[in-house]
């Protein structure tokens, strides 16, 4: 790939002891007009009680329902918007107590890609002045004489023509359209990009273009990623940890092949049983477990585990008691991506032939990045304590009451057969 973006870093050693981000206890609620004139006002809780850290290079996948506030937490991340409470670190500073320019500097560091590429490019403008309108905020990174030639320089990083850049969004595929949405995020160089849905709405031609783009691009930057996407097989190949999320709140964290491979929390098992392709193969063989109905509403969550009104394995305790997030122990995130992903042999996802998208991004074999993945060291998010390599924190009660039945394969089914099994 080309490149004259200058900014690969090496985190300094007290970087790397301080992880580039990390949520402590974030709950954020929305008020909702009362329905009445008198009376309450309902609240909405997005989120509550999360906690997180992500380390430089590193990915961290963002999974579950929808609604489950996944969205909220990439505004929060990226400082779109403030939570109600809990605190937001980033490189150990807390951004709500950032002063005006020191916030300034955190936007420049963490970027938002956006789901709907055409929906966030303004039609009126041409690609270039999308592209160079980092500059035009943050002053002075880039002297007004060379933003072309730098526009140039990253629309070709991303794989595009450099002399398009007077052309408007609308003359470009989808595909494209989000290259240049990608282009716009690491113009100021970030350290952060939230990727939230980046890839759902293209074509599953191009999808896994763009994947191996942000991952070509991660590798060359040394980006940390938070990658929020429905689509669990993309976020296997790009994660090197997971987020399991119900509800607004973290159920389930850890490496992404432990994760995927020894799922511990029944909702991160039903979730997984739900993608016929990640059903079967690598010696798992997973019941499709169909929850019934649609999470409760976040306006009046269930009390206890909020999970435990589709839960098939629920008990008095549930309704009583709110279980920490099962934690499996894998390496720390405050040391960036291990080593084996960086060694240069890039893992890339497989792309359809068909792709109307003519860049860099290569296709190639799906080599299942999950094997890059690195399961040894300490435990990495949420609030438990470091484990052995391999080991499940049963944080959860009933993780800790009935562990066999947590494990969705075909040897250990649920005891209690959910609604529905295919
Ligand atoms: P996801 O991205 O996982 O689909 P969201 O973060 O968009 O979830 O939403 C989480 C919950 O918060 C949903 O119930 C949603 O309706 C609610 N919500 C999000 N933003 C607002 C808002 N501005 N006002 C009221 N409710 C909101
Ligand atoms: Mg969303």
């Amino acid at each position: 790939m080309t490149t004259t973006m200058t900014h690969t870093r090496t985190a300094t050693a007290a970087e790397a002891a301080t992880p580039l981000l990390e949520l402590r206890h974030v709950s954020r609620t929305y008020r909702l007009k009362r329905p009445l004139p008198i009376g309450p006002h309902r609240i909405v809780s997005a989120l509550d009680d999360v906690s997180l850290r992500l380390g430089d290079g590193e990915t961290l996948g963002v999974i579950g329902e929808s609604g489950c506030g996944k969205s909220t937490l990439g505004r929060i991340v990226s400082g779109l918007e403030a939570p109600s409470s809990g605190q937001v670190l980033f490189s150990g500073e807390d951004v709500t107590r950032l002063g005006k320019a020191e916030r300034k500097e955190m936007r420049r560091n963490i970027q938002l890609i956006f789901q709907d590429p055409s929906a966030s490019l303004d039609p009126r403008k041409t690609v270039g002045r999308i592209v160079g309108e980092p500059f035009e905020i943050h002053r002075g990174l880039v002297s007004p004489e060379r933003r072309r030639a730098k526009v140039g320089e990253l629309l070709e990083l991303v794989g595009l023509n450099p002399d398009h850049a007077d052309r408007l969004p609308h003359q470009f595929s989808g595909g494209q359209q989000q290259r240049i949405g990608i282009a716009r995020g690491i113009a100021l160089e970030p350290r952060l990009l939230v990727c939230d849905e980046a890839v759902s709405a293209l074509d599953v031609s191009v999808r896994a273009q763009i994947v191996n783009l942000l991952a070509d691009l991660q590798r060359e930057f040394g980006m940390s990623y938070l990658f929020i996407a429905h689509d669990l097989q993309i976020v296997e190949h790009m994660s090197d940890r997971i987020l399991t999320m119900y509800l607004g709140r973290v159920v389930e964290t850890g490496p992404t092949r432990e994760v995927y491979e020894n799922t511990s929390h029944p909702y991160t098992g039903a979730l997984l049983s739900a993608a016929p392709e990640l059903r079967t193969g690598r010696g798992i063989e997973r019941e499709h477990v169909v929850l019934s109905g649609d999470p409760p509403s976040p306006i009046d969550p269930p009390s206890g585990c909020r999970f435990r009104t589709r839960c098939w394995m629920a008990t008095e305790i549930c309704a009583t008691t709110v279980p920490q997030p099962v934690t499996i122990a894998g390496r720390s995130s405050g040391s960036g991506r291990p080593d084996d992903a960086g060694s240069g042999e890039s893992a890339q996802l497989g792309t359809a032939s068909a792709g109307e998208d003519s860049g860099t991004a290569s296709a190639g074999e799906d080599s299942g990045s999950a094997s890059a993945r690195d399961a040894s060291s300490t435990a990495s998010a949420g609030t438990t304590a470091a484990q052995p390599a391999g080991t499940h924190t049963a944080a959860c009660h009933f993780a800790a009451e009935v562990p066999a039945a947590l494990s969705l394969t075909t040897t250990a089914h649920p005891t209690t057969t959910p609604e529905e099994t295919r």
